[in-house]
């Protein structure tokens, strides 16, 4: 498909595909992932998609891709023949020939409320689609084995599998204007060489660039490591936590002791405030299961005695 067709295709199916029902307008969409955002699972094969409930799209040649970036990236979202039939069948509403699944929470609320999204707002100024978001998932390359996680005894795991070369990739996004959702495993582990990719953008004027939000289990964040995140584009950290309880939290988070990550914590709290930096926010995740709903309104008031911002999880299964 190519771009100058885009714009007058989205036209025709905008103006002659029916209404879905009293609620649901063919210009309201559930969400604005095909027009705006890469699901990106770099592991064995380079996997990319819309969001996590598309079946992948492999890249066999990855660190060619990786090298080439940010155009690679530009391309593959612009003319990936696979993307683009998703593409349409989202636009006309076949949502299940999108590859969209009924869990999703956005296909959901816009199915029971009729609230989503314009799609002109996410075109640029050709009426194409434009790439603006990647969400990142580094895993599974982590040094801890939380119990719901990476836990061998479950799960089938390969270990090691992420190429470190896809920090370059996540670099020059954000420095071409991207916005990245960074999670792991663990970001921060020395292989991916987060912090000297971060240093450099450190010192590109903040407001010619776009910024990372990322989750990290905050075992690796030392003065170093904290004093480069206060100075570079990162807009969110959120810290996997679950409960302050330390012995429940190291037993649910294993490989994790309390008393680094809720010290390191405190400390980018404290680093940031002294600062007088109003970035990154400071997110405490927990997952809420059995043995952490029970205490939950401990461990909120906890966190919000610090200043820290809390975002409940909530997991179907309490690990074992
Ligand atoms: S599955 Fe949900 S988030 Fe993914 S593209 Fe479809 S509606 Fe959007
Ligand atoms: S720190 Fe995060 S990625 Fe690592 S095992 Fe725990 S939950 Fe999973």
């Amino acid at each position: 498909m190519n771009p100058d067709s885009w714009k007058a295709m989205t036209d025709i199916i905008k103006h002659n595909a029916p209404a879905i029902n009293t609620t649901h307008s063919t210009d309201i969409h559930p969400c604005p992932a095909p027009f705006s955002q890469l699901y990106i699972t770099p592991r064995t094969l380079l996997d990319l998609r819309f969001c996590s409930y598309h079946r992948p799209i492999h890249i066999h040649d990855q660190e060619s891709f990786y090298e080439q970036c940010p155009e690679s990236l530009k391309t593959f979202f612009l003319k990936n023949s696979e993307l683009n039939q998703r593409r349409v069948a989202f636009l006309k509403g076949d949502y299940e020939k999108a590859g969209c699944q009924k869990g999703c929470f956005w296909y959901q609320e816009w199915k029971t409320t009729g609230k989503g999204f314009i799609l002109d707002e996410y075109l640029d100024s050709d009426g194409n689609p434009y790439l603006k978001k990647l969400w990142l998932s580094i895993g599974p390359d982590c040094n801890a084995t939380c119990r719901y996680c990476l836990d061998p005894s479950e799960f089938h795991i390969n270990f090691n599998t992420c190429s470190p070369s896809v920090m370059k990739m996540a670099e020059s996004f954000v420095e071409n204007g991207g916005k990245i959702l960074l999670t792991g495993g663990e970001p921060f582990l020395p292989k991916f060489k987060l912090l000297p990719a971060l240093e450099r953008l450190a010192k590109i004027d903040r407001h010619k660039i776009g910024h990372f939000d990322i989750h990290t289990n905050a075992t690796l964040l030392d003065d170093k490591c904290i004093d480069t995140i206060l100075r570079s584009p990162v807009k969110t950290i959120n810290i996997s936590m679950d409960t302050l309880r330390p012995d429940l939290f190291e037993y649910l988070r294993r490989g994790c002791k309390f008393d680094t990550v809720w010290g390191n914590t405190l400390s980018l709290v404290r680093e940031r405030n002294a600062r007088s930096l109003s970035y990154p926010s400071i997110v405490i995740l927990c997952a809420v299961m059995r043995d952490t709903y029970d205490h939950l309104d401990e461990t909120i008031s906890k966190i919000v005695d610090q200043g820290l911002e809390i975002s409940l999880n909530a997991l179907s299964q309490n690990p074992q």
